[in-house]
């Protein structure tokens, strides 16, 4: 049996405030993660993807970055049934495929299972038993209590005999319904062609309804570290602020542990090379270099792959001077600079209680971690 898959991405992501088919999770786009989740599985013919005209040209672009089936654009209804209704127009497989674009986590073993759950009953849907107690609403009170043992919530790919589907659509428009009358495809199939198989789905394969859900999900992490001799006749300068000092950091840049240490977690969490590479200490333009710019290089670089920083903890190791005072003023310089929250960059200091280098205010070092989502 051939499937079509048909990827909803036409929402208006009302929850969100924004169209979470864009948002950047590790690096790529939510659709994108799903629209690879069915990519190069045998039996999977064509991908028809739903699009509202806020983000067509975005998915295209996304598209014609993969080449190992065809993929088309459709443009999506007004609600989530008719944008399946205008994608079945295009389906030529027996089989097809429906799944949210807001669902990038599904595996590709959930969707072989949904595969051979078609051939097998003719329809499958994956869902998951609910587990939470389940009691009806209204104004503000319990009114009612479901029995949670005969209830499941449902997920995607829901996966149908073409045919079937398409008979179910037709039926449904026929009897006067409108498509807004269905939250999704099991509810026409159930209601015009007969009770739709189920198997156990997924956790993870979560819905993306808000921000919240993308927390800790393939978030990448990093670490950087860095250290400078203390010498008489150069600025103290740490995480962009100077520092009233009377020996400052021996470099060939400004000098700044904390922002170098940054930034080298920063590109470790992204994959890329260390600060070194990207700002050889060979090359005369980075010779004294305020090393905000690079920092602000780094988050251009970042941003162009999709990154987003989650939040930023630095610790600065240094016998004198007392920094404390200053660090307010850094967290507030280096959120400017990161475009985050003042409250996402967390800056500690600590002595080296008169031990080794840094005790003996020969050396200063910084550590940095950082998390990107
Ligand atoms: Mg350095």
């Amino acid at each position: 049996m051939k499937f079509d898959v048909i990827l909803l991405a036409a929402g208006k992501s009302v929850r969100m405030g924004m169209n979470k088919m864009v948002l950047p999770v590790s690096g790529e786009v939510i659709l994108e993660r799903a629209l690879e989740a069915f990519l190069g599985i045998p039996g999977i013919e064509k991908i028809i993807i739903a699009v509202s005209e806020e983000i067509k040209k975005g998915v295209k672009e996304i598209a014609s970055r993969h080449h190992s089936c065809e993929i088309m654009l459709v443009e999506g209804g007004n609600c989530r049934e008719e944008s399946v209704y205008n994608c079945l127009k295009h389906v030529d497989s027996n089989g097809v495929l429906i799944h949210d674009g807001a669902r990038p986590f599904v595996s590709t073993k959930l969707i072989k299972e949904v595969m051979e759950g078609v051939e097998e009953k003719g329809s499958c849907v994956p869902g998951l038993p609910i587990t939470d107690s389940i009691r009806r609403v209204d104004d503000g009170l319990i009114v009612g209590v479901g029995n949670r043992n005969k209830y499941w919530s449902v997920q995607t790919p829901q996966g149908y005999v073409f045919s079937e589907l398409s008979f179910a659509f037709e039926n449904m428009k026929n009897s006067g319904k409108s498509f807004k009358d269905f939250t999704d495809e099991s509810e026409i199939y159930l209601s015009y062609v007969k009770e739709p198989y189920i198997i156990p789905g997924e956790k993870k394969n979560r819905k993306i309804t808000d921000l919240g859900d993308l927390t800790g999900i393939n978030s990448r992490i990093g670490s950087g570290y860095d250290i400078h001799v203390l010498t008489s006749g150069r600025k103290l300068i740490i995480c962009g602020m100077e520092i009233d000092f009377e020996l400052g950091c021996l470099a060939h840049s400004d000098g700044d542990v904390g922002i170098h240490a940054l930034i080298d977690a920063l590109l470790s969490a992204s994959g890329e090379l260390d600060i070194g590479s990207h700002f050889p200490d060979s090359d005369v333009k980075y010779s004294g270099i305020d090393s905000t710019i690079m920092l602000s290089e780094v988050i251009d670089t970042l941003t162009k792959k999709n990154h987003r920083i989650n939040n930023v903890s630095i610790t600065i190791l240094l016998e004198k001077p007392k920094i404390q005072d200053y660090i307010p003023l850094m967290r507030v310089k280096l959120a400017n600079l990161l475009k985050i929250p003042y409250t996402d960059i967390a800056i500690s200091a600590k002595t080296g209680e008169g031990l080794g280098d840094i005790g003996e205010s020969k050396a200063i070092a910084a550590y940095a971690m950082v998390i990107l989502t």
